[in-house]
């Protein structure tokens, strides 16, 4: 084989793993958005409430929310798991993302791109801030479609904003090359300290009574000011930047986490759950 054919024999194995590599990183697991959707309910005026519902129950995906929730008030329920909708398209093949062909556009979607690159921006990429800049401006301003479009985008990614790992790491890319050791994990392979972060919020599927009794723990965390500017994407992303600098990482790489630091990150997790929770709704009031 001569040394051009060979690499390209060997170019699409490294291009498989660099579109692998950016989607190891998800932010909160599911569990983590439904209780920042749900502390997000609680502030929410009934107002803004039923417009919310008007657009999701738009939204082409709304019968599967619907089939999905468990919660008593299907309204409720179905906010929860629009919440979650930004990170299931990456596993559905109606969307596309990288290089693949496009897939037919559903009603109210500008495209059918699976947009990784949203959930984050750290030094390599992302468009985390602006794009929630853009959605922001489109729940408020844009023609209907937009809206419906904009608005399980913004649930989620207020939730991202404030997984720190999302804004950065150290070189990194977003701890998913950073391995550390969970001596409670079921699994007893080294996982990524981003994973590690995402799962901190509990089981995945936390839905119901489970649910309910973590967003009353949360709630009675320390809140942010009311006093604080509604939508201030920059001092969201700054502080989980600063968390990175002083909380997120152990002082080892494939160290056993030890349980202080383990507590420590656990307590930090929430309280960023707890102030995403209070910023989404308050932000729904202003813009809806
Ligand atoms: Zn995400």
């Amino acid at each position: 084989m001569t040394n051009a054919r060979r690499f390209h024999a060997i170019c699409p194995a490294v291009l498989v793993i660099l579109l692998v590599l950016p989607s190891a990183s998800h932010a909160w697991n599911a569990a983590g958005h439904r209780q920042i959707a749900a502390l997000a309910w609680e502030v929410m005026t009934p107002t803004t409430r039923r417009q919310a519902v008007a657009l999701l129950r738009q939204h082409p995906d709304y019968p599967r929310w619907r089939k999905r929730q468990q919660e008593n008030d299907p309204d409720y329920g179905i906010f929860l798991e629009a919440s979650i909708w930004a990170d299931e398209i990456r596993g559905d093949r109606r969307f596309y993302g990288g290089r693949d062909a496009p897939t037919p556009r559903l009603p109210c979607f500008p495209d059918m791109q699976r947009h990784g690159d949203w959930h984050y921006r750290d030094p390599g990429g992302g468009e985390i801030d602006s794009r929630l800049a853009r959605f922001a401006h489109d729940l408020a301003h844009g023609a209907r479609a937009e809206k419906i479009y904009a608005l399980p985008w913004l649930l989620h990614l207020v939730g991202d904003i404030h997984q720190p790992l999302h804004t950065g790491g150290r070189n990194d890319r977003g701890g998913n090359q950073f391995y550390v050791r969970v001596p409670a994990a079921k699994r007893k392979k080294p996982q990524t300290l981003h994973g590690y972060w995402d799962d901190l919020p509990g089981p995945s599927g936390q839905r119901g009574a489970a649910l309910k009794s973590r967003a009353d723990f949360l709630r009675r965390l320390p809140s942010p000011s009311s006093a604080e500017a509604v939508g201030d994407i920059r001092r969201w992303y700054d502080e989980s930047r600063t968390l990175i600098a002083r909380e997120v990482y152990p002082p080892r790489r494939d160290a056993t986490l030890d349980a202080n630091f383990h507590r420590r990150a656990q307590h930090h997790a929430d309280l960023r759950l707890r102030a995403a929770g209070a910023r989404l709704g308050r932000w729904l009031n202003y813009l809806l």
